[in-house]
């Protein structure tokens, strides 16, 4: 069996192994969700594990300690898109 490792393409450093970074989050709490106890519990508590293509934010804290925003396929780990991030170069 072969193991295939998430690796990253930093705009500033390269490719990357996934170790370098940090993931971070975009909250994606419904609107109807008002109460500021409940939205806190559905932050924590009510991620939605999508299949397919969802938008992540990694911090590269072993490189140029940026923020970058990438599309990846949870099915393949395929990054099919151009990764931005910020501050941007
Ligand atoms: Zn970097």
């Amino acid at each position: 069996m072969t193991v295939r490792r998430l690796r990253i393409q930093c705009p500033h450093c390269g490719v990357r192994a996934i170790e370098e970074f940090l993931h971070g989050e975009i909250p994606t709490i419904p609107e109807r969700v008002v109460d500021p106890d409940a939205r806190d519990l559905d932050r924590a508590f009510m991620h939605t594990n999508a299949e397919g293509l969802v938008t992540e934010r990694w911090f590269h804290a072993m490189g140029c300690r940026r923020w970058l925003t990438l599309t990846r396929d949870t099915r393949t780990n395929d990054i099919p898109e151009r990764t931005t991030s910020y501050p941007p170069s």
